[in-house]
């Protein structure tokens, strides 16, 4: 299985953010050095494919508050349907945003 690499932005001084297009919100992880790249147990609900694979974070020091708003997360209404492993056009549609440019 192919473990992804996803792009952690920095967003207190010892923390930083992961998008993940599968919960479709923000996952919240000790923060990395620009370009580090370390394994990271996933923040995420049991049917999310990430839940299996975990996934590798890379650092950068592109900072979470300049990324943030250029990607949509899920509504409380959206988060339940994706905990129970369903989902809707409008969640598939969250999924395919492009990720952010570190
Ligand atoms: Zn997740």
């Amino acid at each position: 299985m192919t473990i992804p690499t996803l792009t952690g932005y920095p967003d207190t001084p010892t923390t930083c953010r992961v998008w993940c297009r599968w919960c479709c919100t923000w996952h919240i992880h000790g923060q990395e050095d620009p370009d580090e790249i370390r394994h990271r147990v996933a923040h995420c609900g049991q049917h999310s494919p990430y839940w299996h694979s975990s996934y590798h974070m890379r650092g950068t020091a592109t900072p979470w508050d300049q990324v943030r708003r250029t990607i949509r997360t899920a509504s409380i209404a959206q988060q339940n349907v994706i905990s129970r492993g369903e989902t809707t056009p409008a969640i598939d549609r969250l999924r395919a945003q492009p990720d952010p440019e570190p």
